[in-house]
């Protein structure tokens, strides 16, 4: 079954609106109508109306970074999903480590979030993946199966088909130290096992599943090689214009090569 890979950018909380205006003025030529990939950036909410303004007519996605669970209400800080929707975002990142870690968020709010999401008709990019302590241990697959489990609970299979999963390993992030393809695609097939087991074959061929952890332009296409990895979810190497197109250009040649 052949998935359409998908690569996005992350800028977790960096740039201006200016250069958040400039880096769209510099890709978005660059995504044709017809790619073969799904290209994204993952822009603080602040920048997402004005992005989606400048992106309008061009290929290049938007992403927020998070979002609550409620469509509205007295929720001080918070970014709804519907208005997210409203403006025409087509994906949001939950359950980035960063968050699990820093706002201390739990399994059961990215599950909540998801359903919200999915309900506003936006894409889910649902995060996991392991502390370097419970890398150590050889818990990895059964820490992320729980992720997993815990985040899909009581979705349809119709819903988890369309969705999109990043493995990112905590102890590879912004670090410098990128887990090996084998390693990557081992935990990503971890995913890929755990939603056959909860929603069959057809659902678990249809799930697109990243790879996260210092990924750079020269790595992309030894990822992108292996089975179970369909796209990844790039911090550091996200930021420079020329450093994402050189990673869209990287992952084209290594699909039409294939
Ligand atoms: P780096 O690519 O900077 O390691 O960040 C990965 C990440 O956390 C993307 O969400």
């Amino acid at each position: 079954m052949s998935r359409k890979p998908i690569i996005a950018g992350n800028w977790k909380m960096n740039k201006t609106l200016a250069e958040a205006i400039d880096f769209a003025k510099a890709v978005k030529s660059a995504v044709p109508a017809d790619s073969i990939l799904d290209s994204v950036i993952g822009s603080p909410a602040l920048f997402l109306a004005p992005l989606a303004e400048e992106l309008k007519g061009s290929n290049l996605k938007l992403a927020a970074q998070n979002s609550y669970f409620e469509n509205a209400g007295a929720y001080t800080g918070e970014n709804s999903p519907a208005a997210i929707a409203d403006l025409g975002i087509d994906y949001i990142i939950i359950g980035h480590s960063e968050r699990r870690e820093y706002q201390h968020e739990t399994d059961e709010e990215i599950n909540k979030k998801a359903k919200a999401i999915i309900a506003n008709g936006v894409t889910p990019i649902i995060c996991c993946g392991e502390t370097l302590e419970t890398y150590e241990a050889g818990k990895t697959a059964e820490w992320v199966e729980g992720q997993i489990t815990a985040a899909l609970k009581d979705l349809t299979p119709e819903q988890v088909s369309s969705l999109v999963i990043a493995y990112e390993p905590i102890w590879a992030i912004g670090t410098g130290k990128s887990a090996t393809s084998t390693t990557a695609d081992e935990t990503c097939g971890v995913v890929r096992q755990t939603v056959e087991k909860l929603y069959g074959k057809s659902v678990s061929e249809a799930v697109r599943v990243q790879y996260g952890g210092s990924v750079k332009p020269e790595n992309i296409a030894e990822y992108m090689s292996k089975e179970n990895i369909d796209g990844a979810l790039v911090g550091g190497a996200s930021l420079a214009a020329d450093s994402f197109l050189a990673l869209l250009e990287a992952v084209q040649t290594q699909q039409v090569a294939k």
